[in-house]
């Protein structure tokens, strides 16, 4: 067997050891004669695995009672169209624009009722989180829409924007489950699970139950947070084999000490690859200051030639999916929850010895 170091920003690195249990249990789950992607989602055995996971995640992230917790498909995409279908009251909803996936949800609650881009960074290539102050929102909006970590551009919103009133939803797709967040100051939280949860399938919604009540007319059944709020998730057959990886990454994290633990390792492994672009004569952090996430970093040389020569003997060396994404260019290190602190300080003795070889 030969583990590479995978830096892919979604799907992303899973926990080694919980690659080990699926792969365990895969033939025979806990006595059942059968793998979890062959066992009927009615069965006691999943009705466990799903409770359970619903149970592990609503401790680590110390969830409200108030608050309901789905697990639907169709990824973060579909809930660029739920969220508006189910929230609109008055048809209208402040967005704060701070990269591409911002502005795909922009564009599919247009559909249904009005956007006002209340502030952008588009500018300067999302390289920064614009300042946001509570003026800026209608307090008529039905919802305050933000993305708190944006993968592509490696930002992330340093705190919550002051909406009052107005339900925040966030897009929390490439940060959940990696720093604590107080659940009771958003109206609903979405999340695809295939960067920090699980393997692509599963769509994580935490949804604040007064707000499910009352789609629009035109909302479909599959559409409507209120058939899986009544159904417990088994409206009709739920991804049940990426529902159960994920419920082995909550349980792997909470034995991690939970979000509070990882949330530390988080920032020491962030902190390694910063400290380092911040001294290096060759590469360079895209983003500054306060913003940086420290989910998914971006980093350039500045000249492309030499970036395509680090990605490649990059490559070579056993640190995988570095290539930047096409509209930032050069590299970007995702390091999820599940990246070893040995990956970061193993990337960057890489770096420091690419860069004495090609100053
Ligand atoms: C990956 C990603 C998405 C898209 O997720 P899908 O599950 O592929 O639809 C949306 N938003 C953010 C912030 C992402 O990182």
């Amino acid at each position: 067997m030969s583990r590479i170091y995978n830096f892919s920003a979604g799907p992303g690195v899973l926990p080694e050891s919980v690659l080990q249990k699926v792969q365990a249990e895969m033939l025979d789950y806990r006595g059942n004669g059968m793998s979890v992607m062959e066992m009927s989602h009615r069965s006691k055995a999943f009705d466990d695995i799903i409770k359970k996971a619903e149970a592990d995640l609503r401790k680590l992230m110390q969830i409200p009672e108030n608050y309901k917790v789905l697990f639907l498909q169709g990824g973060a995409s579909t809930q660029f169209a739920m969220v508006p279908l189910n929230l609109f009251r008055n048809k209208k909803a402040d967005y704060v624009n701070t990269g591409s996936w911002s502005k795909k949800a922009m564009a599919e609650a247009r559909r249904y009722g009005e956007v006002n881009m209340v502030a952008s960074s588009e500018d300067q290539t999302f390289n920064y989180i614009p300042e946001i102050t509570q003026e800026m929102f209608d307090s008529e909006a039905d919802y305050v829409h933000i993305t708190t970590n944006n993968t592509i551009y490696g930002t992330r919103f340093p705190s919550l924007p002051p909406v009052g009133d107005v339900p925040l939803v966030a897009d929390m797709s490439s940060n959940i489950i990696s720093q604590y967040y107080d659940v009771s100051k958003f109206g609903l939280i979405y999340a695809g699970a295939q960067k920090n949860i699980a393997p692509a399938g599963v769509t994580i919604v935490i949804i604040k139950d007064d707000l499910a009540d009352s789609p629009l007319e035109i909302t479909p059944t599959m559409l409507r947070y209120s058939t899986y709020i009544e159904s417990d998730s088994l409206f009709n057959t739920p991804p049940c084999f990426a529902i159960y990886v994920a419920g082995l990454v909550f349980e792997w994290l909470l034995d991690q000490g939970g979000i509070k633990a990882i949330e530390k390792q988080n920032n020491e492994k962030a902190a390694l690859l910063y400290n380092y672009l911040d001294q290096s004569a060759l590469f360079e952090s895209t983003v500054k200051g306060a913003d940086r996430s420290i989910m998914n970093i971006p980093y350039v040389t500045g000249n492309s030639e030499l970036d395509a020569k680090f990605i490649k003997e990059a490559d070579d060396a056993g640190f995988k999916t570095l290539k930047g994404h096409r509209s930032v260019g050069g590299m970007r290190a995702s390091i999820y929850n599940a990246m070893p602190v040995q990956g970061v300080k193993d990337l960057v003795a890489f770096m420091k010895d690419f860069e004495n070889k090609n100053k």
